[in-house]
């Protein structure tokens, strides 16, 4: 219930809007009552709150509150850096000096993240498994690159207060980083651990367990939560923003990888601490399977051919017997870096012998449709062998019992009601239509008259064979007639790199290509000269924030279903149909509807932004699931016909 003696949720907006300088919004008001209604209730809440509604003081202001009532800390975690940065660096300083007054004290704040994106000290000084016998897959010049970034991740070390990975600018490869930084189960316990004491990872950790708000992300929300210990500080309240990733971030958590390198990596680690025969019976089982996963074709493993079974039943069992031969877990207290390398072969046998016994297990007796668990190969490139992966068919139930279970969480992004709805999201998260509310709060911007949703229905469909020359001549005329400032949303890499070698020459503007340079750089050089086009994929689909007259139109080259080959999802929509429901509108529609939203989302950042949102695959206006994806996204004012966002683009180009 709520506490008499601190001051209302929405009072404590009013200030901190003052404080900021804003002014208040309907919808974040909204939200603010909403989020403040869940917490007293203690129900979970979906709250979708478009671009420019400030929903993250529409939480924070309400989970600041919590935290000081029930004095303990509230957990908002999200999807990407760049948010964690904008509440860590902006958002939460601001706020905090703003309510200082108004509360017992004023509201702290602190971001952790899982051990290994923080410098392990003890790995620094000791005498560590050889992983750098990892560079042997690679090419000289990669191995050069890594000495080089090696050698500044140790000179950052002799000066970095935090530890902290992402505060190492320009960042460094996972190959260098790995070198530095150990996983939580690697780690020796900082009672056992000789740098215990001064560890990176202990201190945010502490620190974390003093604050009233801890900023993760969806990695470790789902570590803590599905875990056997607890990584984050007790809490009753989570906020997760940008709630339309959750899935796929807590499914790659509990995603399981078995690849010659894997089980190498356990041959290396354990190779001197147990008889050789031992640690080459596994070496052996790695060989087979390297043979084997090379031969394969990568996709979903529907049937476990025999061949393939008896080498998982060989990698298990030598790595059974050589964890046996590592003898009794623990010990080794005198002698620290013995006690390294055995937590680290451990680790990585656990890691290889666990995932051998799952993926058998995968199998198990059910049918093809119900099972559980679904195995694929990925198909190897020049950097990474191929890989055989294990990961469930929905992560629902685990979070409706491990993360919804005894705590209120409250769930948010810009696109959660998919059709008009948030059913499809909350079916996602495994919540019972008893289990939660939705609210969609709107968006402070004028949809209507601010943006116009062209779908090109006159050109052809996208076909297999790369971008048709219609779709190349549409996209050179409107970028024309915008002067440019277009960012190109292309479903693969491979149409935006295409559309791009067809178009350089062609157009008399900038155009950059994602790939050409780091991703922050390209969008940065994008938002600072009006004309520069950029052309990319899926980052750029949901990261890029460029308010202004850099960016006026956003061209979408095809509805982004998933790929018909996707392991996951192509088991998911078998699944539901198995089940009688519709899979490809439960599945890959809603994973379409997703994407598009947050693709035409990128065009109008600010109140005065205007624009165009040309969609080239006709299916849009002529599919019988157009309905349901244009009703997903934000009510632009919607036309088929080619002139209007040309003259519009023009209008706009000559009045900016
Ligand atoms: S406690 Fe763990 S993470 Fe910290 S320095 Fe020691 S081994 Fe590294």
């Amino acid at each position: 219930m709520p506490d008499s003696h601190l001051p209302s949720a929405d009072s404590l907006l009013s200030v901190a809007v003052d404080a900021l300088g804003g002014s208040e919004r309907q919808g974040q008001i909204t939200m603010v009552k909403a989020v403040q209604q869940a917490i007293d209730d203690g129900d979970h809440l979906a709250v979708q709150a478009g671009t420019g509604t400030g929903k993250s003081l529409a939480y924070l202001v309400p989970s600041i509150r919590h935290a000081m009532d029930a004095d303990k800390p509230v957990v908002v975690s999200t999807a990407t850096i760049a948010l964690q940065r904008q509440l860590v660096d902006r958002d939460l300083p601001r706020l905090s000096e703003a309510l200082g007054k108004e509360l017992p004290h004023e509201p702290t704040f602190a971001i952790l993240k899982g051990r290994r994106n923080y410098l392990c000290r003890y790995k620094l000084t000791a005498a560590w498994p050889e992983e750098d016998e990892q560079d042997q897959l690679f090419d000289a010049r990669d191995v050069s690159a890594t000495g080089r970034m090696v050698q500044r991740i140790q000179e950052w070390a002799e000066e970095t207060e935090t530890g902290d990975r992402d505060e190492l600018v320009p960042g460094v490869s996972e190959q260098a980083w790995r070198q530095f930084s150990v996983s939580a189960q690697e780690c020796l316990g900082a009672g056992r651990c000789p740098s215990g004491a001064e560890c990176f990872a202990e201190l945010a950790r502490a620190r974390a367990g003093e604050v009233d708000v801890v900023v993760t992300n969806h990695a470790l929300l789902a570590i803590d939560a599905m875990g056997d210990l607890p990584v984050l500080p007790e809490h009753r309240l989570v906020v997760v923003d940008e709630a339309h990733e959750l899935v796929d971030r807590v499914t790659s958590v509990v995603t399981g990888e078995l690849s010659e390198t894997t089980v190498a990596l356990a041959v290396r680690r354990v190779g001197r601490l147990i008889d050789q025969p031992v640690a080459d019976q596994l070496m052996e089982a790695s060989e087979d399977l390297k043979a084997l996963l090379a031969a394969a074709p990568p996709g979903r493993v529907d049937e476990l051919p025999e061949v393939l079974g008896l080498t998982l039943a060989l990698v298990r069992d030598s790595a059974a017997r050589c964890l046996t031969a590592l003898g009794p877990r623990g010990g080794d207290k005198d002698d620290p870096d013995r006690a390294g390398q055995r937590k680290a072969a451990f680790t990585a046998l656990d890691e290889v012998h666990d995932t051998a016994v799952r993926m058998l297990e995968a199998y198990g007796h059910a049918s093809e449709t119900d099972r559980a668990e679904v195995v694929w190969l990925d198909g190897g490139t020049d950097r990474r062998p191929p890989t055989l992966r294990v990961a469930p068919l929905n992560v629902g139930g685990m979070l409706r019992d491990k993360l919804f279970g005894d705590r209120t969480v409250v769930l948010t992004s810009a696109t959660l009601a998919l059709g008009g709805s948030f059913d499809g999201m909350a079916r996602q998260w495994g919540l019972g239509d008893d289990d939660w509310q939705g609210i969609d709060v709107g968006s402070p911007f004028d949809h209507p008259r601010a943006g116009i949703l062209y779908v090109a229905k006159h050109l052809p469909q996208p076909g297999r064979d790369g971008l048709p020359q219609a779709y190349l001549d549409e996209i050179a005329e409107l970028i024309e007639a915008a002067g440019g400032r277009t960012l190109g949303l292309f479903s693969s890499m491979r149409a935006a790199k295409a559309a791009t070698e067809a178009l350089r020459d062609r157009l008399d503007v900038p155009l950059l290509c994602q790939g050409d340079d780091s991703t922050m750089l390209l969008v940065k050089q994008f938002a600072e000269d009006e004309p520069t086009c950029l052309f990319g994929t899926l980052s750029l689909w949901q990261g890029v924030d460029v308010p202004g007259p850099s960016l006026r139109l956003v061209i979408i080259d095809r509805v982004p279903f998933p790929r018909p080959d996707d392991p996951l999802t192509s088991a998911r929509q078998r699944h539901v149909a198995a089940k009688g429901g519709n899979g490809f509108m439960t599945v890959a529609a809603t994973h379409a509807a997703l994407l598009l939203a947050q693709g035409t989302g990128r065009l109008l950042r600010s109140q005065d932004d205007r624009g165009v949102i040309a969609v080239l695959d006709p299916r849009l206006a002529t599919a019988r699931y157009s309905g349901f994806l244009l009703g997903s996204l934000p009510p632009f004012w919607r036309t088929t016909d080619p002139g209007v966002p040309r003259a519009a683009l023009r209008r706009l180009s000559s009045g900016d």
